[in-house]
């Protein structure tokens, strides 16, 4: 056990020289006093994140794609170094969309700020708007197309008087077998009438698309939470896909994945430094280093969390295609 410990020293010893972990900057935030409150449970979901997070990301770094360094930040830099002190621990994320340790923080967020907005709307109605499924050299073009046109549709409404209130979302999804894209709008809007209004006029604009792929249905508040998942299947068909991966998050970079309609916009961006205060956590003053599924004191060899992947995660994160 030691010598393993000595062995990911060193690697970790060798990362530190491309990604030099920024203890000042943590170590500066943990004297401030602002920070929210969580259980050690929290700590757990996100080793599991962040095992899985570097699981697929540490695949995508090696497809020399544009996005490669953004993808090492991810390994690297996200949550890598967490400064316990007392019981407050501080760590620095990547803020990338295909994190699923920022995902976490970003989806509490997101719905902390729209979840009471849209519990306020009466008679919401769930929108699926689709088009036929496209080539990924075609997939940001078709998103930004799509994007374009529900924002005629927005102001077509607006024009009339009768502004639109809800929020829309776009999912990406891959599929294995056909090997195309699914790009596709999610919304939650106000009045039935203008919930089937709206698909009338993408079909419209969208002469291409089947009726069959839209759709209209009473939505409530369980449906509210729908809304707030991960943009994108990370594992279709118990596999995970690394190419098509790359594609949707090249794809989709820059762009808005929620717009909100007469409501309070929320923005998906999350802080790269935060701090948090545990109520359940042993005091003391230490620094943890991820270490493959949790996080480790090198001084002591004691885990922060320990968190233990199951068998079936572990054959699902090995089976990449
Ligand atoms: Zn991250």
């Amino acid at each position: 056990m030691t010598k393993i410990i000595e062995k990911k020293e060193k690697q970790y010893a060798e990362t530190k020289k491309i990604h030099p972990p920024s203890l000042d900057k943590l170590a500066q935030l943990a004297t401030s006093s602002n920070s929210d409150t969580y259980s050690v449970q929290n700590l757990t979901k996100r080793a599991r994140a962040k095992y899985m997070t570097n699981s697929y990301t540490v695949a995508l770094a090696s497809l020399k794609s544009p996005l490669q360094k953004s993808y090492n930040n991810t390994v690297y830099g996200c949550a890598t170094t967490i400064l316990q002190t007392q019981n407050k621990l501080t760590s620095t994320y990547c803020k990338n969309r295909w994190c699923l340790v920022c995902n976490r923080i970003r989806t509490a967020k997101l719905i902390s700020g729209y979840l009471p907005q849209l519990e306020k709307i009466e008679n919401k109605y769930f929108v699926t708007l689709t088009i036929p499924n496209v080539p990924g050299s075609e997939l940001r073009s078709s998103i930004q197309e799509m994007t374009k046109k529900i924002q005629v549709i927005n102001k077509s409404f607006a024009d009339r008087n009768n502004k639109l209130v809800g929020i829309r979302k776009l999912e990406c999804t891959y599929n294995p077998i056909r090997g195309d894209f699914h790009p596709h709008f999610h919304l939650l809007i106000q009045g039935e009438g203008n919930a089937k209004e709206i698909v009338q006029r993408w079909l419209k604009m969208n002469p291409e698309a089947n009726i069959k792929g839209q759709d209209v249905r009473i939505a409530d508040n369980s449906s509210v939470y729908e809304l707030f998942k991960y943009f994108t299947k990370i594992i279709s068909n118990k596999a995970i896909y690394v190419q098509p991966l790359d594609i949707i998050f090249q794809a989709m970079r820059n762009l808005r994945v929620y717009q909100s309609f007469g409501i309070r916009m929320i923005s998906d961006e999350i802080e790269e430094l935060q701090s948090e205060l545990y109520t359940d956590i042993v005091k003391c003053d230490k620094v943890w280093t991820w270490l493959e599924q949790d996080w480790i004191d090198f001084e002591t060899g004691e885990f922060l969390t320990g968190y233990v992947p199951d068998d079936t995660l572990i054959k699902l994160m090995k089976n990449k295609r």
